[in-house]
């Protein structure tokens, strides 16, 4: 592509016509491209620019500043990944709480286990929940869940008030630039821990070990310095790139490879099995060697 001149971030018009959208990975001088064939809503709200497109290979895509955060063809992965995982390794998780609530894909997931009392999901951008319950599967399910109460407020604010109040914690963040850069810092990791209960279990979002090394170490660096346990898994998410995405787990008390498997909530998972999740563990040489 040799002109990215467009009034959305990221979307190019070929000259035959076709619509494309195309994520920047500037430090690596590429980006991945993926056709669009409709912009279903575009709109700049008081926080980022908010799309919702149907392309042709992954279903409908729902956008922040020209970033994929999840389709309905590949969502699953990210959802089962980030949430099944914390789940099975507490033995018995009542208080849930997501920061960044988007399509609140996890938050469905979580649902499912009999334990959950109610689940907190804070959103910075109250216009992105709005869109995703129009547009995108899960949202409006879950926002009328009777056990889900949803706040409009920054996640590195609002867990400051919350103190040992969540046995499972999810932090489903964006990227490290705009709204998201807060979750990012490190008196949120101090924040993070003091909001868990003393047997309590955080999920983050730590990026593509590949690409975002630096994210990935700062995260689980931050984090070693405040749990006894902390693990980083790999999933494989084929609209983001590279594929290869991880989570960091840092828990208080329970391991998760000794987590009882016969608790994974898996009858309608498509991609995590009781096998899958402890091999999710398992880390190529390279992504040891970034952890060491
Ligand atoms: N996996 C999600 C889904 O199913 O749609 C995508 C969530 S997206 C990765 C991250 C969400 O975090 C966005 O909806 C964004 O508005 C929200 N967010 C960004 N910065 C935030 C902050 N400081 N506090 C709370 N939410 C934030």
């Amino acid at each position: 592509m040799t002109n990215k001149k467009s009034s959305l971030t990221g979307f190019l018009k070929e000259p035959n016509g076709e619509l494309w959208l195309w994520d920047d990975l500037p430090q690596l001088h590429m980006e991945t491209g993926y056709l669009v064939e409709q912009l279903l809503h575009y709109e700049q709200s008081a926080y980022q620019e908010i799309s919702i497109v149907e392309t042709k290979g992954f279903g409908r895509m729902f956008v922040l500043d020209g970033t994929p955060q999840v389709t309905t063809k590949d969502g699953f992965v990210y959802n089962e990944m980030i949430t099944h995982i914390p789940m099975v390794t507490h033995p018995a998780p009542k208080r849930i709480a997501m920061i960044g609530g988007g399509d609140c894909g996890p938050a469905s997931v979580a649902l499912k286990y009999n334990t959950v009392e109610h689940i907190e999901i804070a959103e910075i951008d109250q216009r992105v929940i709005e869109v995703c319950k129009t547009w995108m599967p899960n949202a409006a399910v879950v926002a009328n869940d009777k056990r889900v109460q949803l706040t409009y407020a920054d996640g590195y604010r609002w867990i400051q008030a919350r103190k040992k109040a969540f046995d499972v914690l999810l932090i489903d963040r964006s990227d490290p630039y705009g709204p998201a850069i807060t979750l990012y810092k490190p008196a949120f990791y101090q924040y993070v821990h003091d909001s868990l209960s003393d047997d309590g279990i955080v999920v983050i979002q730590s990026g593509s070990p590949y690409y975002n090394g630096s994210t990935l170490r700062s995260t689980v660096r931050s984090l070693q310095r405040l749990f006894p346990i902390v693990r980083t898994y790999l999933c494989f998410i084929p609209s983001f790139p590279g594929g290869i995405w991880s989570f960091t787990l840092a828990s208080k008390q329970y391991e998760p490879l000794d987590a009882d498997l016969s608790r994974l909530r898996d009858e309608d998972a498509k991609y995590i099995t009781p096998e899958l999740f402890r091999s999710a563990f398992v880390l190529p040489r390279y992504v040891r060697g970034l952890l060491s």
